[in-house]
């Protein structure tokens, strides 16, 4: 475990990074089942490389209970991450870390049935990730395009970006009637363009607050 504390952000996977599927013969929508269903969505790579040259570090944080389902392997999620980081790679991207909740509260694995911390809206993944990489939670953003990103990102102490159109009728009912994102982006690329407009007006406030201590000295020596 390192002391320093570094910034991340926290990206939420289907739906953020690659898009959702519809299942016809199951009826649903839900993550990819099978590699060739995984894609890297346009503008991913990009909004990567920018978070990684603000200086955050980029983590996966994502609920994949598709194992726990019977929906596709173990080996199909690694055969994922392969595909993602390889779509990154000519933009000059970096991933960080990659964290899954494989848990389920209703699994049909068994060894995966369990009501875990580490599913969000719970906090296990943010709080294991900084444990490990030395992030501070409060300097750090999670993006996500569901409610349940919103409200871990909010309880870990994190600016939240919701990705999507904010408008949801039923949420009232069923989550905190207080939450509510940081903001709001249409994509993962104008997530990171928010983010780099926080940062910059973070350093404009801390430049303007320092500037008596900085310029004197240097004018000093001049
Ligand atoms: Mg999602
Ligand atoms: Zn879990």
């Amino acid at each position: 475990m390192t002391n320093t504390q570094e910034p991340a952000v926290f990206l939420d996977r289907d739906g953020v990074i690659n898009p959702l599927i519809y299942h016809q013969d199951a009826g649903i929508v839900d993550s990819p089942f099978t590699l060739a269903q995984f894609r890297v969505l346009p503008g991913v790579a990009k909004a990567v490389r920018l978070l990684n040259d603000l200086g955050f570090l980029v983590v996966i944080a994502s609920n994949q209970p598709g194992i726990a389902k019977n929906h596709f392997e173990a080996a199909t999620l690694r055969q994922f991450d392969k595909k993602l980081l390889a779509a990154l790679k000519p933009a000059g991207a970096r991933i960080d870390a990659i964290y899954y909740c494989l848990h389920h509260p209703e699994a049909r694995v068994k060894a995966l049935r369990k009501r875990c911390a580490c599913r969000k809206p719970g906090i296990g993944m943010l709080r294991q990730a900084a444990r490990d990489l030395g992030i501070s939670l409060a300097d750090s953003f999670m993006v996500g395009d569901g409610l349940t990103d919103i409200e871990a990102g909010a309880h870990a102490g994190c600016r939240t970006v919701f990705v999507g159109r904010w408008k949801c009728e039923h949420c009232q009912f069923i989550h905190p009637a207080d939450l509510r994102p940081t903001f709001v982006a249409k994509d993962l690329w104008e997530a990171a363009q928010i983010i780099r407009e926080e940062v910059s007006a973070a350093s404009g406030r801390r430049l303007r607050s320092n500037g008596n201590h900085t310029e004197s000295p240097i004018a000093a020596h001049l």
